[in-house]
């Protein structure tokens, strides 16, 4: 393996030290958007982009922007970003090592006065976790021009719009102005994201990093099955309607239906399940659940989701039952361009890293960026696939190794 450009302790310094920002007592992070936390980490990694030769800014939609030029500030900047915003009680990799590795690897283009023709700029996106204004990847939708002027005004739990947040927060956002923010196609020549994997496959598997070739397209939807309700000792199991065995049978034919091709990233999951009245003596009389099924191949999933319903009709026909579906958001499936995935791949070649090329389950801010220009993700091992969560852990070998490889990719672009 070739000896590592970028510095390592360094990088490990500024994970830890910006793990202390909304520390949690079990060792997570709690930095919610625009944030008191989250204004104490911005004011940080701003600090630390200067440090790196960034000059730094505000866009209208609360992402933190560090630029540096290039020879030819005409060209478009190659952008390297993530998030410093967590979930309630996360985990202090989650986003954090995307935002440090586009630093670090900006120290070293400062440091070894590399001379470079594009601008270089790193990003922490505002609020991708969603979790203050149950409004995810915020900032990269907004920098893409997806978000509204009507979407500033989701409330958080205490009732404070996201206009009144965005204009409170400082730092010269004017939320007034956030079509001046937006950038369009050509914009941006090459947007690269380094990120935790949140799941189990490179550990599992023993590599240190992989190397994404897309992002799975969620599914949301809500199921409600209607039947009779009726006391659980006196009604004969023959006369009932019971819409929770019918829900039982749905979920099988859910899970039969993602694992059908073994080949395949399909997976589908129902994390809600409420049954009404709720009784330990009363036959439901209608109960609901949520669908979450996703796939990097569009067809391939709306497949599985079409023979869902199909099932929930079937099951609701057999055993007299009323449904809804209720679709909550269908996401397309955005695939990681081809160029850079090729260029990702010969680096880890170079470098002498072995990277397999995996997809994504997750949603992360390059979707959106998917929109406007090429990008190219970088998956980190992560200790038994677990994020969103005090217990999240990756090692500092493995984002050293990451960060390099974006490092050497980024050189070839830029
Ligand atoms: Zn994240």
């Amino acid at each position: 393996m070739k000896t590592m450009t970028i510095n390592k302790e360094r990088l490990k310094l500024h994970i830890e030290q910006l793990g202390e920002i909304g520390k949690t007592a079990d060792g997570g992070v709690q930095r919610l958007a625009l944030s008191k936390e989250d204004r104490e980490a911005t004011l940080l990694v701003a600090e630390w982009m200067k440090e790196a030769g960034l000059s730094v800014r505000h866009d209208h939609f609360g992402n933190l922007i560090g630029r540096k030029e290039g020879q030819n500030p005409c060209l478009p900047p190659i952008m390297i970003g993530s998030h410093i915003d967590s979930v309630r009680n996360g985990g202090k990799f989650d986003g954090v090592i995307g935002v440090l590795a586009g630093i670090e690897i900006v120290h070293k283009l400062t440091e070894l006065n590399i001379v470079h023709e594009h601008p270089i700029e790193v990003v922490a996106f505002c609020e991708e976790e969603g979790s203050r204004f149950n409004d995810g990847l915020f900032g990269s939708r907004g920098m893409v021009g997806k978000v509204k002027y009507e979407d500033l005004q989701k409330l958080d739990e205490n009732q404070i719009s996201r206009y009144q947040a965005l204009k409170t927060f400082g730092f010269g956002i004017e939320p007034d102005f956030i079509d001046q923010s937006v950038r369009n196609k050509g914009d941006i020549k090459q947007y690269f994201e380094l990120h935790i994997e949140q799941g189990p496959f490179l550990e599992k598997n023993d590599y240190p990093v992989g190397i994404v070739s897309g992002i799975a397209g969620p599914s949301w939807s809500k199921v409600k099955l209607v039947g009779e309700a009726g006391h659980a000792g006196t009604v004969p199991m023959s006369l009932r309607r019971d819409p929770l065995v019918g829900a039982t049978e749905i979920i099988q034919e859910l899970e039969r239906l993602c694992m059908n091709d073994p080949e395949a990233p399909t997976v589908g999951t129902v994390g809600i399940i409420s049954a009404f009245p709720g009784g330990a003596n009363i036959i439901p009389e209608s109960i609901e659940f949520t669908l979450d099924i996703r796939d990097i191949d569009l067809d391939r999933r709306n497949q599985v989701v079409r023979k869902v319903e199909e099932k929930i009709i079937q099951v609701s026909r057999n055993r007299g039952l009323e449904y809804v579906i209720d679709k909550n958001m269908e996401a397309q499936p955005v695939k990681c361009s081809e160029n850079l995935i090729q260029s990702l791949v010969e680096t880890s070649r170079d470098l002498g890293m072995e990277a397999p090329i995996m997809v994504s389950g997750a949603g992360h801010d390059a979707m959106f960026l998917a929109e406007i220009t090429e990008i190219g993700m970088v998956f980190v091992r992560c200790r038994n696939g677990i994020s969103h969560n005090p217990k999240e852990w990756a090692e500092i070998e493995d984002i050293a190794a990451g960060t390099n490889l974006l490092f050497e990719t980024v050189l070839k672009h830029i």
